[in-house]
């Protein structure tokens, strides 16, 4: 079972791939931590990739596509990998179909956690902390109480509207870019879209079902 994972920020795609490696032990495979992992080990491509890394430009695809060719090549790995964060862009998933094929591998499905850009901007805007205690409140979602003694409004503090704007935009880019990657895996037959807006536990349910209903897969 070879997972691809996407979902854009504040959707819980962290917390899901945590529970799903957990329940069906995969390993997680994220670019960053694999560029990190060869730069620390001084390999001859680790010691590339930190000249490059350091002259602040961006791994090449070439590059990373290299890392995750060594990656899936391992037994240990093989058919448990979950992509978090890869492919990012249509040649590397072409890519990633080539390397998984050339170990007799393949991608067994593509889970998108959903959630409207309006979802993200009430948990975001309606987000706020008590200064006095630290307790986090959301006014749409979770209420601070009224007439705490505590928690009264004066003492809520809330995000400027600059990060809220900023989080909007990260939102925004995010599913502009994966659009055409997602149509890739559709049309492939891959793609299951799951209610990221539901709670934790019925998504964590609902993806379960899926990965469950997956044949071959014991
Ligand atoms: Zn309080």
């Amino acid at each position: 079972m070879n997972i691809v994972i996407f979902g854009p920020p504040g959707a819980g795609k962290g917390t899901q791939s945590e529970f799903i490696v957990k329940k069906y032990n995969l390993f997680q495979l994220s670019t960053g931590d694999l560029l990190r992992q060869e730069i620390k080990n001084k390999s001859e491509i680790g010691l590339k990739i930190g000249s490059i890394v350091n002259a602040g430009s961006l791994v090449s695809d070439d590059i990373v596509s290299k890392l995750i060719d060594h990656f899936v090549s391992k037994d240990l790995y093989r058919n448990k990998i979950i992509f978090d964060g890869y492919p990012r862009n249509i040649s590397q998933a072409e890519n990633l179909n080539i390397v998984l094929n050339k170990y007799n591998q393949k991608i067994d499905v593509v889970l998108k956690l959903t959630v409207s850009q309006n979802i993200i901007k009430k948990r975001i805007s309606g987000r706020s902390v008590c200064s006095m205690c630290g307790k986090i409140y959301n006014e749409f979602f979770n209420p601070a109480p009224l007439n705490a003694e505590c928690c009264a409004s004066k003492f809520l503090q809330k995000r400027g509207d600059d990060t809220i704007d900023i989080a909007i935009k990260r939102f925004d880019t995010y599913e502009n870019e994966t659009k055409p990657i997602l149509n890739f895996y559709r049309k492939m037959n891959l793609l299951k879209e799951v209610n990221g807006e539901s709670k934790i536990d019925q998504i964590y349910d609902e993806i379960s079902e899926i990965i469950d209903s997956i044949e071959g897969w014991l």
